[in-house]
């Protein structure tokens, strides 16, 4: 029996399963698959594809009981488990800014990791390519970015990698590659060569695909930026983003340090039901079915995108529970120790596309403050906000 059974492994799933365990409850998070973070940018947005601002986001999921502590709390908790993660996020929530993607369009965000930067308005700007990697083409980027910032000056070009490969290289493969300090040294010197071979003596921003190493990250941004002597920054795009592997991998790691009980491959096909309580859900694996028993549970599987909804011609229907829900995916009879995380909340909350990071932060921080698992919070920030206050 554990304190805490968290069904999904996406961002909302990881992260609640995290802050759960460090408020001292015992954990177990079940999960089908990886979720959605791997095929994102890695970038926590508001509301994606928009300059929407929390009160949009807070409006248009008509979300009750976010005062600004919870939001403070929230934000302050995720970006300093990413201090301690090794994997740094700089950016507001109060101000978006607005950051390149690998179409050379701009896409407006609020927390990002260090080795992506905000695009200025003005100054002179280099787009770098690589020969192998076929879906980051700088000639393109370059024309959108102009379109978008015309007082840029914008230069670009493609260098090699010099790297074997029996397959299409994509930018992951490129950001493992780079993690090779010798690997490293010859592309940042073909790339010093290749500037002044064009006559390019200086620049105020370097753009890259998501190339900048998993793990070790720091390393590959320190050397391209310090050897370049300019701002460096990811252009996230297509999938997969190096900047959102580092993401999943270190959220998943840190779920395996803190003893976090993991059934991966697992999934859950029902739940035993009391009048108004989950008792223990039925598990599914390659081998054989078994019943977890919590004390509560927590749903982040992702809605229609994630799996944890489907979508009929009139109807949705709760694929892992079995609950009863309406037409817009809402919950018709709440339990008392079941949780909603991220876009498992239904249609409202896709309503514009798919949820944000910063939804699936909030949401997961949210349901961990609330329930006041078995310790006392920590924390001043935590102290402060009870859950007579939500
Ligand atoms: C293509 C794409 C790009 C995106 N890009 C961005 C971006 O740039 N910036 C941004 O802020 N957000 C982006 N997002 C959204 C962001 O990743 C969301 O925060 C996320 O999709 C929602 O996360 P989640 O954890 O709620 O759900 P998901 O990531 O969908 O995770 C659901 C989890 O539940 C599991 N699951 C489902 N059913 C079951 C079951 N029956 N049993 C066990 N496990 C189950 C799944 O296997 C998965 O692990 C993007 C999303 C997509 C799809």
């Amino acid at each position: 029996m554990y304190d805490v059974v968290v069904i999904g492994q996406g961002l909302t799933g990881m992260l609640s399963a995290i802050w759960t365990k460090e408020e001292g409850a015992s954990v177990a998070i079940i999960s089908q698959g990886t979720g959605r973070i791997l095929q994102s940018t890695g970038v926590m947005d508001i509301l994606p594809g928009t300059e929407g601002t929390m009160n949009d986001l807070i409006r248009k999921y008509q979300i009750k009981g976010w005062n600004s502590l919870l939001v403070e709390g929230g934000i302050d908790r995720f970006k300093t488990l990413m201090v301690q993660l090794g994997n740094p996020y700089q950016g507001s929530i109060e101000q978006p800014v607005e950051i390149v993607t690998g179409s050379g369009f701009l896409k407006s965000t609020a927390l990002y990791p260090t080795t992506v930067s905000p695009i200025p308005h003005k100054g002179h700007v280099v787009v770098v390519g690589f020969q192998e990697i076929t879906d980051f083409q700088p000639s393109y980027v370059a024309e959108n970015l102009a379109s978008e910032r015309p007082e840029l000056t914008i230069d670009h070009f493609s260098i090699s990698l010099e790297q074997r490969s029996h397959r299409t290289m994509t930018q992951l493969d490129a950001a493992r590659l780079l993690e090779q300090k010798e690997v490293r040294n010859q592309v940042i010197q073909r790339l010093k060569d290749k500037m002044k071979e064009s006559s390019i003596h200086k620049s105020d921003l370097v753009i890259l695909p998501s190339v900048l190493g998993v793990i070790g990250w720091e390393s590959v941004w320190k050397d391209f930026k310090n050897q370049l002597d300019t701002t460096i920054t990811e252009a996230v795009g297509m999938p997969p983003n190096a900047t959102a592997i580092r993401l999943h991998e270190q959220l998943h790691r840190e779920t395996t340090r803190l003893g976090v009980r993991q059934y991966l491959n697992s999934k859950v096909v029902g739940s035993k039901q009391g009048k108004q309580t989950i008792e223990s859900v039925m598990v599914r694996n390659a081998n054989h079915t078994i019943e977890i028993k919590g004390t509560s549970f927590v749903l982040a599987t992702g809605g229609i995108l994630g799996g944890g909804m489907e979508k009929m011609a009139s109807s949705i229907t709760e694929t892992t529970l079995g609950l009863e829900v309406d037409q817009e995916g809402n919950l018709i009879n709440p339990y008392d120790n079941l949780y909603l995380v991220g876009a498992s909340q239904g249609l409202r909350v896709t309503s514009h596309g798919i949820t944000g990071g910063i939804f699936s932060i909030l949401s997961s921080y949210e349901t961990v403050i609330k329930n006041n698992y078995r310790q006392p919070l920590g924390g001043e920030q935590h102290d402060k906000l009870t859950r007579h206050q939500l």
